[in-house]
């Protein structure tokens, strides 16, 4: 279709956007409003708030400090007057003339120097005047103004947007198709979707300006709707045809119960008996399990996947558990072999991991292939080492975060064999009707309650200046028979390029004010656990953005602060037989400080390791952090976590490192990881394999989610006699082409 003001330039521009055709452009939604029917007055405004006024241009001049240049506008209405600020605003000269009417939006902030207030970094646009022809004048004056996101370079502004979406608009005035079933539209009060589309873009007069700003209209509503509808409509659709598949009926028998009654080290909770009745139930279903079990770090996921693969191996199969990194799946093999010394049967263990040399790879893969495996613990390694197994009958996907979620659809039968049980096992706490929704397509499964005994560990946050005392603390706990671990953001020295960096994404946000020199910045001293007073600087500190890294600090702190500890250390660059000697050897208490990167941060699990220093902790994210934290806290003792920050934490930084002092509620904090990183970065949308929403968003609209599903559901169920056929095609016909064209996932039919 061709679209006013779309040249094949452009179109290669917005392609780049994702914006490919027509409906993608009608779709772009604006990111917020500009309400022009009824501007602020200046006097009005209070300083903190983000506010938008229009306003007349007084004069401007450009600064030049010794810092940057800073572009400053003075805009008038009738006496009062208002300063705007740009730093590094060079660009900005030549722009304004003065009698111009420009629309302004932008932070307040007080002045230093006189009482009124600056705004702060605008952004503007110069309204037109009777110069300009009528259409501008239209869209840009005395209404709701949408207010696009660029896209893209100086020409592809807001105002081309609005000029291009308007006339598409009345382009296909009255064709644009429906989607939904009229139906179910009328009972839950959405408009048509035409109708939407073009409120969205252009607010009828007196729509409510909050509903707006938080896509709360009844046009927002339908067009976020009818995404998660499709959505989760294809999810529904992919568990039907899974339940649909030939599976494998395991029986709970007497047997199975025994092998597992002889092995089980302790009693479980009533959480992982709830949990195991889950999988089991299940597991004696005939077609295919996909089930998802969620537990936070230390919820005793583990023993839950073993005896689910005892079921199975009692049952004559073959269970593998894949995990995530060599260092775990050696850990979980040496505690399958350890449980599985007790059992009567001794069925036979093997460990697959990419790093084994040939000859046991080929050795190993026979041992599976042949069938006289029967427990089968390895890496991704399972799948990329074309492992053909004998009689597949569970999979157990440990810690699922670090998968892509495809990969566990990639299974690993015999042509011709019923499809394996899957149980995909995470740490990460996703708010529970997220995760029905989003995993629509795996049964869901909670672990809420930790194993008994545990004691609550301690948080506290130093600056670095205070590490002396840390390393002092590091030492009593040792001498108690402790151990600990301290981890780094880098592997070797101080460049930001090294895998086990996963910086969360706002330490490169730009500052908007050059940042207020702190006077004082000096160490507060003040009780840590105590902690020994404070002592002289530590050596190591370094000045500028240097990091510290893992290699270098376990020298130094062997050198010095730490001198006759046995220090251990462990990243992912250290060859698969180093890392397994080390982690053992911290396992058996040979190690008493294991300085690390976040190699360490899944899974592993040493119950007498009661210290977690992070080092330049703003430096990571929440899950992270999290995840860390987790490590300790496994056994009886009492545990603690210190969290060392750096010189300059970020405002998010901050909210970080407070949420870690303030709550272990891992829920409570994947709410907030949520909120702050926004669901894109929180699920890592490319590698979750989820789709990128149009109009959606999965922390604002989870009640929309939720309503979507249950008519997902009710729509597939094909039990209302409300739907036509030709609007079930059409649902149909539009599913299909939406999954393939924004998810491209399955094949709808
Ligand atoms: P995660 O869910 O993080 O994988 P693990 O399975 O590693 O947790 O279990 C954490 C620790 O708790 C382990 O040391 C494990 O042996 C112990 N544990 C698990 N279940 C129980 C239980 N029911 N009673 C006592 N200890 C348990
Ligand atoms: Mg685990």
């Amino acid at each position: 279709m061709y679209v006013r003001g779309v040249g094949p330039r452009v179109a290669e521009t917005l392609a780049a956007k994702g914006i490919q055709i027509a409906e993608d452009l009608l779709y772009h939604l604006p990111f917020r409003y500009e309400d022009r029917q009824n501007p602020r007055s200046l006097d009005e405004l209070k300083a903190g708030e983000t506010a938008s006024v229009i306003a007349e241009v007084r004069g401007s001049i450009l600064l030049r400090t010794r810092r940057m240049p800073i572009f400053e506008l003075t805009v008038g209405q009738g006496r009062h007057a208002l300063k705007c600020i740009w730093f590094n605003g060079g660009y900005l000269q030549g722009k304004f003339e003065a009698g111009q009417t420009v629309a302004l939006y932008g932070r307040l902030e007080p002045s230093r120097s006189t009482r009124n207030l600056k705004m702060i970094q605008p952004q503007f646009e110069i309204l037109p005047d009777a110069s300009d022809d009528a259409e501008t004048r239209l869209l840009e004056v005395g209404r709701i103004t949408p207010i696009y996101e660029s896209l893209g370079g100086n020409r592809l502004t807001s105002r081309w947007q609005r000029k291009v979406i308007f006339n598409l608009l009345d382009s296909v005035r009255g064709a644009v198709p429906e989607c939904l079933p009229g139906a179910l539209l009328a009972r839950l009060g959405m408009p048509p979707r035409e109708a939407a589309l073009r409120e969205a873009h252009f607010p009828p007069e007196g729509t409510p300006f909050v509903q707006l700003q938080s896509a709360a209209t009844p046009a927002h509503r339908r067009l976020i709707f009818e995404e998660l509808f499709f959505l989760e409509l294809g999810l529904e659709l992919k568990r039907r045809r899974m339940r649909e598949r030939a599976g494998i009926t395991f029986a709970a028998s007497d047997k199975a119960r025994e092998a597992i009654r002889e092995v089980l080290p302790f009693h479980p909770t009533a959480a992982q008996k709830r949990v195991f009745g889950e999988i089991v139930a299940d597991m004696r279903q005939p077609n295919p399990m996909r089930r998802l079990l969620q537990g936070d770090v230390g919820s005793g996921k583990t023993i839950v996947a073993f005896q689910s693969m005892l079921v199975a191996i009692e049952n004559g199969y073959q269970a593998a558990l894949m995990a995530p990194t060599e260092i775990l799946a050696t850990q979980h093999f040496l505690a399958a072999r350890k449980l599985l010394e007790r059992s009567s049967r001794k069925p036979r263990i093997v460990l697959l991991t990419g790093s084994l040399d040939g000859d046991r790879k080929r050795h190993t893969r026979g041992l599976i292939n042949r069938g006289e495996a029967q427990l089968i613990i390895g890496t991704h390694a399972l799948i990329e080492e074309k492992v053909e197994f004998d009689n597949l009958g569970l999979v157990v996907v440990d810690e699922q975060h670090r998968f892509g979620v495809l990969q566990r659809f990639k299974l690993m039968k015999k042509p011709g064999q019923p499809e394996p049980d899957v149980l995909v096992m995470t740490a990460t706490p996703i708010p529970r009707t997220l995760a029905l929704s989003l995993y629509g397509d795996l049964d869901l499964s909670v672990l809420d309650e930790m194993p008994p005994g545990r004691t609550p560990i301690i948080t506290r946050r130093v600056p670095g200046e205070r590490s002396p005392d840390v390393w002092d603390f590091i030492r009593k706990q040792v001498a108690q028979g402790r151990q600990a671990y301290i981890v780094y953001p880098v592997i070797e020295g101080t460049k930001d390029d090294q895998p086990e960096l996963d910086f969360s994404r706002d330490d490169t946000e730009v500052e908007m004010e050059p940042p207020p020199r702190r006077a004082g910045s000096k160490a507060r001293t003040g009780e840590l656990f105590p902690l020994a007073a404070q002592e002289a600087r530590s050596s190591t500190r370094r000045g500028g953005s240097g990091l510290k890294s893992a290699v270098e600090m376990h020298e130094k702190l062997h050198a010095g602060p730490l001198a006759g500890l046995r220090i251990g250390l462990l990243h992912g660059r250290l060859d698969a037989d180093d890392k397994d000697v080390i982690m053992r050897r911290f396992q058996r208490g040979e190690i008493d400080v294991l300085v690390a990167t976040t190699v360490i941060e899944v899974g592993v699990d040493v119950p007498n390791a009661t210290v977690m220093v992070i080092e330049h902790a703003e430096r990571f994210g929440l899950a992270q952090l999290h995840q860390l934290r987790g490590r300790v806290g496994r056994g009886s003792a009492r545990s603690y976590c210190i969290l060392i920050t750096g010189e300059r934490v970020s405002p998010l930084g901050e909210e970080r490192l407070n949420a870690m002092v303030r709550t272990q509620d891992g829920f409570e904090l994947a709410e907030l990881d949520l909120t702050l990183r926004g669901p894109g970065e929180f699920f890592g949308t490319r590698q979750a394999g989820l789709p990128e929403f149009r109009v959606a968003n999965l922390v604002r609209d989870r009640q929309l989610l939720e309503l979507a599903k249950q008519e997902a559901a009710r729509f597939a169920n094909h039990t209302s006699a409300e739907v036509t056929e030709a609007e079930r095609a059409r649902v149909w016909a539009r599913l299909k082409d939406s999954w393939q064209r924004k998810y491209g996932l399955v094949e709808a039919g």
